[in-house]
């Protein structure tokens, strides 16, 4: 099969359109033949690699993926051949006490798809059943596989680990990014005032045409907490999504006593300073998460198929041309989620 992989880590040019053999489903699982891969920032920075991150080379990166069934393994009756499917990458042992308790986002022996095994940017994955949900006919595939990380993601954090409610205030750190995408709308149809701040107007606009309330842009805004605190009253919003990091001092202002922080990421980088006499004086909470679980994915999906979430695509790819694709989310260019076209 064709495959876009790499032999080791660095830049996007590490990243080779190549053969590679296609995988066989074993016992339980499915084969899929991909149309449509999504990128995410984690697939840059296994290509970058880090210390200590080992991995069977090549390396074939992608967490997000749909298509349709191309090959059953022994055993699986829940899907016939065919049929169109999106993929869950978040990967639990379905054996482990987390697991057997529907846990499976926090497994003893977790894997990521396209983080510790080979994933999406190929014309084949093989998968476990569970790991993929039917998609209705019709249902772009590019749509899908922009959604399923980011979504399952947004949805865990939001509603179980944070258990928004109608009527909250919320804000959210960042417009344009796929896990921010989702967290808009999903705080809208969870009945939340929506706070956004962005860096530009463009990114700002889409966020509005996502349906936030609230626009704060932080070219303009320097101290965004100010702005937000004034928005509010001066009682400060009841959750923040930081998935940047380096703003948390910000975001603890923004908060009001009691108020939850979520975080799922930080894509300024993973070490910061914070001023602990915030958390405790003001009652704040933190509350951390990763993906989600396989109830989640199903809970979320469903939404998105009957169109009350509607993933944003920037731009798509050819498979062969997913270095032009690394590249253009380095440079943060995308506004929504950048996809891989799969011959
Ligand atoms: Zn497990």
């Amino acid at each position: 099969m064709k495959a876009v992989l790499f032999h080791r880590h660095g830049g996007p040019e590490t990243l080779e359109y190549a053969d590679f053999p296609a995988p066989e489903p074993g016992p339980g699982e499915v084969l899929v033949k991909l149309h449509a891969a999504a990128l995410n920032r984690m697939d840059l920075l296994v290509r970058a690699g880090w210390p200590g991150l080992k991995l069977e080379l090549p390396h074939i990166p992608g967490a997000d993926g749909a298509g349709e069934v191309a090959a059953l393994g022994a055993g699986v009756t829940d899907l016939s051949v065919g049929e169109r499917v999106v993929i869950n990458a978040n990967l639990g042992c379905g054996r482990c006490d987390f697991c057997l308790a529907g846990r499976d986002n926090m497994c003893r022996n977790w894997h990521l798809l396209g983080e510790t095994v080979r994933g999406t940017y190929a014309e084949f994955v093989v998968l476990p059943v569970r790991q993929l949900f039917r998609l209705p006919d019709g249902f772009d595939y590019h749509a899908a596989a922009a959604a399923a990380l980011v979504y399952q993601t947004a949805w865990h954090s939001l509603i179980k680990r944070g258990e928004l409610r109608p009527g909250e205030t919320v804000l959210i750190v960042g417009a344009s990014g796929g896990v921010n995408t989702a967290s808009i709308q999903i705080a809208k149809l969870a009945g939340a005032r929506v706070l956004v701040v962005g860096s530009d107007a463009k990114k700002l606009s889409l966020a509005e045409s996502l349906g936030a309330d609230v626009l704060i842009d932080r070219s303009k805004e320097e101290n965004w907490s100010k702005a937000v605190y004034k928005l509010t009253a001066r009682k400060g919003v009841d959750v923040v999504v930081d998935n940047v990091g380096v703003t948390f001092p910000l975001s603890f202002r923004a908060l009001r006593k009691g108020g939850r922080l979520l975080t799922v990421g930080n894509t300024g980088g993973p070490k910061f300073e914070i001023d602990n006499r915030y958390v405790f004086a003001k009652h704040i909470s933190i509350l951390g998460s990763t993906m989600g679980t396989l109830q989640d994915f199903a809970e979320v999906m469903t939404l998105v198929v009957g169109g009350k979430l509607k993933p944003v695509v920037d731009k798509t790819f050819p498979l062969a041309e997913a270095r032009a694709a690394h590249e253009r989310m380095e440079r943060n260019e995308q506004l929504g989620k950048i996809t891989l076209s799969i011959p």
